[in-house]
């Protein structure tokens, strides 16, 4: 089990390398985060143990499950699912530093307030829908400005880039196209020069996709199965998850 996880680690960082290398870009501009649905505190604690500092999950549930046993080693914690709003007092118990999944304005507004009241900041990042997928959770990258200059009023959120999960496709160039749509959002927000908002991360590419992505500005990929190996559970479940309900299935 250890070996193979190291083994995969050290996969997927010379992947990361080779495309950079390939893009022009210096390895030191991508971090590497773990995606770690469904594995085991265990395991997990294999990759920090062995170099590994960024990790992050998809559900609150399973940030309190694994806390416990991970805090001791020093790493840092991002949230990546879709966040509920009756889960924001809970999320903010767990160290997450940084919140890739925020997507609308209501949730930010429910963000602030409890982050006021604990007198504390945290750092987000804006999901957008490039793949113009009606299942995938994200902003449409046409109302992401307007978005972004509302949430900017919030003094406790600490607006750090964009984040997208592009469309799942054998083919590279569709793909693509979604890590560009990310890469050409950022150039405009930069230009609309946007109190508190900085927009230096963009974080894009999976285990399928982290080459293109690299290659179009990434500067965090966000890896799972690739280290960890296949999940149970369809990914659907994770990202669908608030729209199935909705419609009550
Ligand atoms: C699971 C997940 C990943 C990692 O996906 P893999 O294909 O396993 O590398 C990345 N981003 C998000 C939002 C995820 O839920």
């Amino acid at each position: 089990m250890k070996e193979d996880i190291l083994h995969n680690l050290e996969i997927i960082n010379t992947r990361i390398k080779n495309a950079c290398e390939k893009a022009g870009r210096n390895p030191h501009e991508v971090k590497l985060l773990l995606a770690t649905k469904t594995v085991s505190a265990e395991r997990i604690k294999i990759a920090l143990e062995n170099g590994q500092t960024l990790i992050a999950e998809n559900k609150v549930q399973e940030l309190k499950e694994k806390y416990e046993d991970l805090k001791a080693i020093p790493h840092e914690n991002h949230f990546i699912g879709h966040l509920q709003s009756n889960k924001i007092k809970d999320i903010l118990k767990y160290d997450v530093s940084c919140i890739q999944s925020l997507d609308r304005l209501e949730l930010a507004e429910k963000l602030h307030q409890k982050l006021l009241a604990g007198n504390r900041t945290i750092e987000v990042l804006i999901q957008v829908n490039t793949s113009n997928e009606e299942s995938k959770f994200g902003i449409d990258p046409d109302k992401a400005i307007e978005l972004i200059k509302k949430i900017s009023e919030f003094s406790t959120l600490k607006i750090k880039g964009l984040m997208t999960i592009g469309l799942f496709s054998a083919e590279t160039e569709k793909v693509r196209l979604c890590f560009k749509i990310l890469k050409n959002l950022q150039q405009k927000i930069f230009q609309e020069k946007i109190p508190n908002v900085e927009m230096n991360e963009l974080s894009m590419g999976m285990s399928g996709d982290l080459e293109t992505a690299i290659e179009e500005g990434a500067t965090i990929v966000r890896v799972g199965t690739a280290i960890f190996g296949a999940r149970i559970y369809p990914d659907n479940y994770y990202w669908d998850e608030g729209k199935i309900e909705n419609k009550g299935i």
